[in-house]
């Protein structure tokens, strides 16, 4: 069993997974101020609803790929708990391609019960993507943006 900081927001068969409007704009504007650079940030809320994010600085500046500080994602983590929240995703972008996860990405996902946001930036309309890891590979989902919290 999962600690219970370590949502799954995929496990409630009758609540559809929700993203907070707020945090939803918030994302997209620091992701596009990272840009060209990939910005990640955690997901945080509780059940299915995302109601807050932590911006994660990477270790390196890459066009490419994400990799985390361990000392900053352990602090994450800690803010996490001690706010009684869940951790419920993680959010990259990709600044020049398709919202699809890589093949690097499915290889360094090691939180299967998480879900797993991509916003693209390579259109002139940013897209978004969720996923979920099932069977070894990522399957996307669907999600509502909320005005709720
Ligand atoms: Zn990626």
């Amino acid at each position: 069993m999962n600690p219970r900081w370590l949502g799954e927001p995929f496990a409630f068969k009758d609540n559809k997974l929700c993203l907070a409007r707020k945090v939803h704009k918030r994302l997209l504007a620091e992701a596009q101020e990272a840009f060209p650079y990939e910005y990640s940030a955690l997901l945080t809320g509780r059940g299915t609803i995302i109601t807050g994010h932590i911006p994660m600085s990477s270790a390196g500046k890459s066009l490419h790929t994400f990799t985390w500080d361990g000392a900053a994602f352990l602090k994450a983590l800690t803010t996490i708990r001690e706010s009684d929240l869940q951790w419920l995703g993680v959010l990259h972008s990709h600044p020049s391609s398709p919202p699809i996860p890589s093949r690097r990405d499915s290889d360094e996902w090691h939180y299967p019960s998480l879900s797993y946001w991509i916003v693209s930036l390579a259109s002139s309309q940013p897209q978004w993507r969720v996923y979920q890891w099932q069977n070894g590979a990522f399957e996307a989902r669907s999600y509502t943006v909320v005005d709720a919290t």
